[in-house]
């Protein structure tokens, strides 16, 4: 038996692969690279393909014994989304709607989600928990509840069950900096403060300096890819042992601005560079920091390599083994 990884070339994919990997799960990869790379998965069989192709799918659940799936692949900056809603849509929600639909017809019944912090939009309060409602602030946020709402109803109608993650902000690398982040279209701020620190980009941009927080940045809750990782596979162990469909937060709790980002990547490497102060970013909310009780309560998952200091020296050893990303 096998697990179907659905995006299992890109960033978060890939570490989740090593992860189900070393916890002696098979897998099979479908990425259409277009945010994956090659590179980073050289232990299973990749099928370079679209969601979108049902009958690609179709012949893939007819030629392996699938177990489960973790379905990764989606775009998701947030910044994007605002300029290029049917893009999003058409990327998201369609290949999703295609993935259900092989699945429905293979008879595949479990399917761990990729959802987002996005989707609570601007919340009424911190810590968030999984039962504030939903009100995303831009299409990227909208494009994940969707999906949720979909599997929902799958659920009702297919008995496909499911556990939707949403994840707060993923940072970080395997530690022997071997994979790590490396996006087409680099928006994220940390891989960005290390280009700034490398070089590459003359300086960082902090996007709003007026929001309510302590230091006027925006406070997000960074949560490693190594706990994220481990998180995925609880998840599945959950709905393989006949769980209910269910919906996580995967976050530590504790919220960091981006300012205190910046001071970490430069106490933690002894490396200055320059920082530009701007206007805020459209579609960011000012606070987003999860509960995360939910998931140790049902899935037993704590975070262990989430402080900020672990983040940092992690993808410190992968932006410096690997300047160029995957391109090296
Ligand atoms: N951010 C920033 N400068 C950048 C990129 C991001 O100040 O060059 C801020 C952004 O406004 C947000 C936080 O850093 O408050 C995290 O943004 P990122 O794009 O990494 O993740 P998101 O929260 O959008 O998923």
């Amino acid at each position: 038996m096998s697990i179907l990884v659905c995006g299992g070339a890109g960033y978060i994919g890939s570490h989740c692969v090593r992860a189900l990997k070393e916890a002696g799960y098979d897998c099979i990869i479908y990425d259409n690279l277009s945010e994956g790379h090659r590179e980073a998965v050289k232990d299973f069989p990749l099928i370079v393909g679209d969601l979108k192709d049902e009958e690609k799918l179709n012949r893939v659940f007819a030629e392996y014994k699938i177990e489960g799936v973790i379905h990764f692949a989606a775009f998701a900056l947030v910044g994007i989304s605002m300029k290029e809603p049917l893009s999003y849509y058409e990327n998201n929600v369609s290949a999703a709607i295609s993935l259900l639909k092989a699945m429905e017809r293979a008879k595949v019944k479990n399917i761990v989600f990729s959802s987002t912090c996005a989707v609570y939009g601007e919340p009424d309060k911190v810590p968030i928990t999984e039962d504030m409602p939903t009100k995303p602030c831009n299409p990227y946020g909208q494009t994940k509840r969707d999906i949720e709402k979909l599997l929902y109803w799958c659920d009702e109608a297919y008995g496909i069950k499911s556990v939707c993650l949403r994840y707060f902000n993923a940072a970080g690398a395997v530690p022997d900096g071997s994979i790590g982040e490396d996006h087409a279209l680099e928006t994220h701020l940390l891989p960005l403060v290390f280009h700034a620190l490398q070089g590459k980009r003359e300086a960082v941009s902090v996007f709003g300096t007026d929001y309510d927080t302590q230091d006027g940045s925006c406070i997000r809750d960074y949560i490693h890819v190594l706990d994220l990782a481990d998180a995925h596979i609880r998840a599945l162990q959950y709905l393989i042992k006949g769980s209910p469909s269910n919906i996580f937060n995967l976050g530590t709790g504790t919220g960091t601005s981006v300012l205190e980002v910046i001071d970490t990547v430069k106490r933690i490497t002894g490396k200055d560079f320059r920082v530009k102060l701007c206007e805020r970013r459209p579609g960011d909310p000012a606070k987003l920091v999860a509960e995360a009780g939910k998931a140790y309560e049902h899935l037993g998952w704590k975070p262990q390599y989430s402080d900020m200091e672990t983040i940092v020296k992690d993808a410190y050893a992968w932006h410096k083994n690997h300047p160029d990303g995957f391109g090296v």
